[in-house]
């Protein structure tokens, strides 16, 4: 039995082999007579566990030696917080507002340091990305803040600023939560990466901080224990219990990702040629569609979440009924921009895809 196919913008679609192995192995992981869930973190079996999923996390996203890889809780919104309690020293940071996350992270900002917006496109509905030779850094930024995937707004970063080139010494902190894994990242680039794992990883609940090692031990006197990168780097993410079970389905996840090819090419760059195909492919059929319109400026679309509008938005409710009735699920568009969203996750395949253009090419036709 084929599964439908799945759009949602998080928690999302995971690859079926991932599902499967899960249900195999949850009454009884590797013979140790106990699931998963049901195991001390401090065991052996969860300690290999979360030893190989971080491992081979590393290897996915190439991180560099000097950059500590953190499994926390919260997810991206507690990171708005968890951000500037560690990095901010009450001070300045500077925000690049491109879409609502961006948006939440600077409001939420203002309650443990001094952030201004540096550059924003809220002037043309969040269509467009603001040139970063254009963006207006501050010498006494502690960071700059960029959200480097919009996932409502659909806005993406194709090639991370060079803050330096620019005449910044901040380090740049991402929230990559819904492109991760999706494609390489430049970390001589990045100071700091967050990103809940629900989009393109795993299951809600893990929040994945990558932070280069110079950041760490600045934390702001009331940030909670728990939350202190230090201590999580210090403690190997075991300072207080972390969430085991969602760590092990992101291990799936990595080692799925691992055995994925294109041609020559596995892992991260496999997945980065198979993303480029299917976004080329859904926003070339709306771009040449009479019914179909993506607002966003072409040299920063989304290759994960692709938002689009029926031109006669009285039909969108039979375009999501038509779109259901074929296996197409999860296809409503966000509530503060409305319309349709197609979120294209490392899990959803090109084969996907071309079930919603050609699902999308016929409803048009009974239109017409
Ligand atoms: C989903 C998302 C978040 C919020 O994550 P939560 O886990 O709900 O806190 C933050 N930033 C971006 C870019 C997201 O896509």
């Amino acid at each position: 039995m084929n599964r439908p196919y799945n759009f949602s913008a998080g928690p999302a679609a995971m690859p079926e082999e991932v599902l499967q192995q899960a249900a195999a192995e949850m009454l009884n992981w590797q013979g140790t007579g106990m699931g998963v869930m049901e195991m001390s973190h401090r065991g052996k079996a969860f300690m290999s566990i979360i030893a190989a999923a971080e491992a081979d996390l590393r290897e996915l996203l190439a991180v560099p030696e000097h950059f500590r890889i953190l499994l926390m809780q919260g997810g991206g919104l507690a990171e708005n917080a968890i951000v500037p309690l560690n990095l901010s020293r009450g001070g300045a940071v500077d925000f690049v507002v491109t879409g609502g996350w961006s948006q939440k992270s600077f409001k939420e900002a203002r309650k443990y340091a001094m952030p201004q917006v540096v550059a924003s496109n809220e002037a043309d509905g969040h269509t467009t990305l603001p040139a970063p030779a254009a963006w207006q850094l501050r010498q006494e930024a502690q960071y700059v803040h960029l959200c480097s995937n919009e996932t409502i707004h659909g806005i993406e970063v194709h090639e991370l600023p060079d803050l330096r080139a620019l005449g910044s010494e901040a380090p740049l902190v991402i929230d990559f939560s819904s492109h991760v894994a999706s494609r390489s990242v430049d970390w001589s680039r990045v100071g700091l990466a967050f990103g809940g794992a629900q989009k393109n990883l795993g299951p809600a609940g893990l929040t994945l901080v990558v932070v280069r090692e110079d950041l760490l031990g600045h934390a702001l006197a009331i940030c909670p224990s728990a939350f202190d990168y230090k201590t999580v780097a210090e403690n190997g993410s075991m300072y207080n219990t972390p969430p085991t079970y969602a760590i092990y389905m992101a291990g799936l996840t990595f080692q799925w990702l691992k055995r994925q090819r294109e041609g020559a090419l596995s892992g991260v760059a496999a997945m980065e040629q198979r993303n480029t195909a299917k976004a080329e492919l859904l926003y070339g059929f709306i771009d040449q569609s009479q019914l179909y319109l993506n607002k966003v400026a072409p040299n920063c679309r989304s290759r994960m979440n692709v938002p689009f509008f029926l031109r006669d938005e009285s039909r969108n409710d039979a375009f999501l009924a038509g779109a259901q009735a074929r296996g197409l699920l999860q296809l409503k568009g966000h509530k503060s921009v409305g319309g349709m969203r197609a979120s294209l996750y490392n899990a959803l395949p090109l084969a996907g895809v071309q079930a919603l253009v050609d699902y999308m090419r016929d409803f048009e036709q009974t239109q017409a």
